[in-house]
């Protein structure tokens, strides 16, 4: 007889200690405890982090990098240790290396703007893969618009895989960058990035990685992968909103114009001229959310002490059998089957438009995902209008499952009647 779950799960992490550092968790939600499965959208904080923001706001806090003064000083001083941990995080080889920004969003707009200005012109081409998200879609549609640049599309399997013998035929010399993700949103699927990477750089193309979906759940190390640039949100990893970043490799940032320009960014300004600051600061503009990069790295010491390899380890566990439940559901299909995945289950039930399936979901205190998960080309791609996605983190258990599992089951019960 097979080991049950919870027992396989315990062995790597003790979900019910981690359970309690996350104080939202103990939330009851139309009368059931709150089950929350959209860890791909955002995720919560643990007493750590929000403890910090509250101690920084309530005792440190200052702006950054202007003032003379003993509370700026120190401000300025946890600020710049937050990138030191972020860079160590992703293992970059300098602090410098790592931007902050808005989040993902704000960094892929800030390559593809300061990148495409300086090294992509008429006739060159971008590649991207039929399985971004809008965030990695959009922005280099605008810049080929503008620079008169083609947009080309790596295909994917019906398992959700790149199919890498067609990324091959569309790389050339008119490559200029490869933008794709480590880990689709929509799908799970975890793109074999060192080798696109490889692949891109041998025919002189740079590449950025979209790394949203990666970051809170696997070990990334920047240099060992060789990427140009890899972009991360912080409210996707246990950090709060409004901040997140991207890592590049510094003789490529010393090499951009800025994105947005004003305070911070300078060298000099005179009223004829301005010239700008090194990177990282010049990519930098404005007073920063101070208070959100010393909550990314309190993020970051809580990831670190329980470790990557086990989240991964924890949160392959519960994909496996969340997957094993789904596959035995009549009337589920799974949409995403992708040899190495990250642990999001999306899927379709033929009886019900997603919106709905989540509207009875969260009568049961789940909350699930529906919609098209600003992949809306993905959502063409399997002939879906949109899926319900369950995306989970460490501090998930596999009983939380099971209860989604007969939630969606009640679910096709009520709609196919
Ligand atoms: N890229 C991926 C793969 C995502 O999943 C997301 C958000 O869901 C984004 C980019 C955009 O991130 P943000 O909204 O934090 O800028």
């Amino acid at each position: 007889m097979s080991e049950p779950i919870t027992s396989v799960a315990d062995n790597i992490l003790n979900v019910e200690n981690i359970r309690k550092d996350f104080p939202v968790l103990t939330q009851i939600v139309r009368g059931k405890p709150l089950i929350y499965l959209d860890n791909a959208a955002t995720t919560h904080k643990p007493s750590s982090v929000i403890e910090r923001i509250s101690k920084f706001d309530a005792e440190e806090y200052g702006t950054v990098r202007r003032g003379a003064y003993k509370l700026s000083e120190n401000a300025t001083q946890v600020y710049e240790e937050s990138r030191q941990k972020v860079a160590d995080f992703m293992g970059a080889e300098k602090k410098g290396e790592v931007v902050f920004t808005s989040g993902t969003t704000q960094a892929i707009n800030l390559v593809a703007h300061s990148f495409g200005k300086r090294f992509v012109n008429a006739g060159d081409e971008i590649i991207i893969s039929n399985i971004e998200h809008h965030a990695n879609t959009v922005p280099w549609q605008v810049l080929c618009e503008e620079r008169g640049a083609k947009l080309k599309v790596i295909p994917v399997n019906d398992a959700g895989e790149l199919m890498i013998e067609e990324y091959e035929k569309l790389l050339s010399s008119k490559t200029r960058m490869v933008a794709i993700n480590h880990v689709s949103n929509a799908l799970g699927t975890i793109n074999p990035i060192k080798e696109i990477i490889e692949k891109a750089h041998a025919v002189g193309a740079k590449v950025l990685v979209d790394g949203a979906q990666s970051i809170p759940h696997m070990k990334v190390d920047v240099q060992d992968i060789d990427c140009d640039f890899y972009t991360f949100s912080g409210h996707k990893m246990y950090a709060p909103s409004g901040i997140g970043g991207v890592y590049g490799k510094m003789d490529l940032w010393e090499e951009l114009p800025p994105y947005v320009t004003g305070g911070d960014m300078i060298m000099q300004v005179t009223l004829e001229k301005t010239t700008y600051a090194k990177p990282p600061a010049r990519f930098e503009a404005g007073t920063p959310p101070i208070t959100q990069v010393i909550g990314l790295g309190a993020a970051i010491d809580y990831l670190n002490a329980i470790g990557l390899d086990k989240i991964a380890d924890y949160e392959n566990t519960l994909l496996e059998y969340g997957t094993r439940l789904f596959n035995e559901i009549e009337g589920v299909r799974i949409i995403g089957n992708a040899h190495h995945k990250a642990s999001i289950i999306s899927f379709y039930i033929e009886a019900a438009h997603p919106h709905d399936v989540v509207t009875l979901l969260d009568q049961d205190g789940i909350s699930c995902r529906g919609g098209h998960h600003c992949a809306q080309p993905t959502m063409i791609r399997y002939g879906v209008p949109a899926t319900t996605r369950a995306s989970m983190a460490f501090y998930n258990k596999p009983e939380e499952l099971d209860a989604l599992a007969e939630s969606v089951k009640k679910c096709i019960r009520f709609f196919s009647a």
